[in-house]
Formats: structure tokens, sequence, C-alpha cells
């Protein structure tokens, strides 16, 4: 293995792939192969890295995506992770993303995305090896003003929707403002001032692709698809229309309990009275 990365991924912010990788006893090996960088930003935006990473389910796949986009983290020139802390960030992502979908068009709740947020950033940062270093806080640090020592799950289960929905704005916040700056450029006629990210890990870049892109998971079929105007909750029609169809069977199953609740003080009345 080269011990050499991590001067070179941060001078032009690359992210070297990955060669012979290998998982033993749990542990993803590789060689970072820094002939074979590649643009962090441009490149993982281009072919949806974080989509792709969000899809994982086997350890083969897992390999293949090591191969193609290198580790998550490069710490001290060691790029050895344990499968665990690849699932914890992926559970992690996940959790970002329904929670950026629940402060948008509210058709996930709210409590519950912050709930599930911050117990996949705990379980990312008791593995993830940047945590050492700490470079970003965890979401319990970060709502310590709202939950003032308490357990962060019970504040959430109590806490008023307004409460709630304060708490997620100022995660979100968080989440996403230590990796922007305000970039001020001089081109040797005219300055320009724009607000930039800060992206050196490919854990950045991918949190930032999040965001980005508004991704979403369909509630029918649990896929991953992207949202757009006519695409807001289901990946499909064909999803939408089984999501509907349930809906109101549902709806016409509760109708009718009523209907039978309803006649039934009559019928006993009718008897009574032959
Ligand atoms: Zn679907």
């Amino acid at each position: 293995m080269k011990d050499d990365g991590i001067s070179t991924v941060h001078k032009q912010g690359f992210w070297p792939r990955c060669s012979g990788v290998t998982i033993t006893d749990g542990q993803v090996h590789c060689s970072l192969d820094f002939d074979r960088q590649y643009d962090l930003v441009t490149w993982s935006r281009r072919y949806s890295a974080h989509t792709r990473f969000l899809q994982l389910k086997t350890e083969r796949e897992l390999c293949t995506f090591v191969r193609a986009w290198g580790p998550l983290d490069i710490v001290a020139g060691t790029s050895s992770l344990r499968v665990e802390a690849y699932r914890a960030f992926q559970r992690r992502l996940r959790a970002l993303a329904n929670l950026l979908i629940s402060s948008g068009d509210g058709h996930l709740d709210g409590r519950e995305c912050l709930s599930e947020y911050c117990a996949a950033d705990e379980a990312d940062h008791a593995l993830s090896p940047l945590s050492a270093f700490e470079i970003s806080p965890t979401s319990q640090f970060v709502l310590q003003s709202f939950i003032r020592g308490a357990n962060v799950s019970d504040w959430i289960r109590r806490a008023s929707r307004s409460q709630v929905q304060e708490a997620v704005a100022h995660v979100l916040q968080s989440e996403f403002s230590d990796r922007v700056f305000l970039a001020v450029e001089y081109d040797g006629s005219q300055f320009q001032i724009a607000p930039r990210w800060n992206i050196e890990f490919f854990r950045d870049a991918m949190r930032w692709l999040v965001w980005n892109d508004r991704i979403a998971f369909c509630p029918e079929c649990k896929e991953l698809f992207k949202l757009t105007s006519h695409r807001w909750k289901f990946c499909k029609d064909e999803c939408a229309k089984k999501a509907t169809d349930r809906e109101w069977r549902r709806e016409d199953r509760r109708k009718r309990k009523l209907q039978r609740k309803a006649t039934k003080p009559e019928r006993k009345a009718d008897i009574c009275l032959s």
C-alpha cells in the first residue's frame, strides 16, 4: 500500500481509485492507485457516485465500487476501512437524503427522519477514522442548544412539531455550512466573489451531491430516484398507482366499517319493537 496518499490527494482535489481490493474479516483492504486519480467533484457528479454508493448491497459490489471510486476515507495514508464503516456512512447518507426531503414538501415525517439521522450520524462518527480529528461535530453536539444534555432520541420523541422543525433546520445548516466558504478571486482584471464548496474527501463529495441532486427513496418499491417537479414522491406512475389503490381500499374498508356500526343499533331497535 502506498503511504503518500494524503499529500497527493489534498493538493489538487483529486481522489485515487484502488487496485487489489479484497475483504478479509470484515475489513476492506486496497492499494491506492495514484496513476488513476480522478477530479473528485467533476467525476463523482458526472457519474453519480453517490447514487451508486447508496445502492450497494453485497460485499462484491462494494469491492467493485472501491476499485472504481477509491476508499471512503484516507487518513494518515491509510485507506483500510471496515465494511461496517462503509455501511454506516451509507445509512447516514440515506438518512440525510430523507431529512432533506422532510424539510421540503413534507411527505416524510420530520420527527422520524431527524431521529434516524441522529442515530445514523452517531454510528458513522463511531466508525469513521476522521472523527478522531473532530472535522465535523456530531448531531448530538449540534443539537445541544435544543436538548440541553437530554438524550437525543428522548428529546425528539417529546418535542413539539415546531421544535422538531427548528432542530431539522439547525442540523441541516450544520451539515453543509462547514463545507461552504466565500471565495474572493482576482483574475487580473476584476474580482470574482462567490460561495464555493470545500470538498477534500470522498464522503464530502457524496454529501454535497445528495444535497445538490435532491434524490429520494420511493416509499413503494424503495428504489432510489431523482426528484423532479413531476416526480416528487414516487419513482414511477406504477408505484404511485399502487399506493393510491391501496389508500383507496383502506378508505373504502373504513367507510364500510362505519356504515356497519351505524346500522347495528337500528336492527336491535327493530327486534325490540316486534
Ligand atoms: Zn417506486
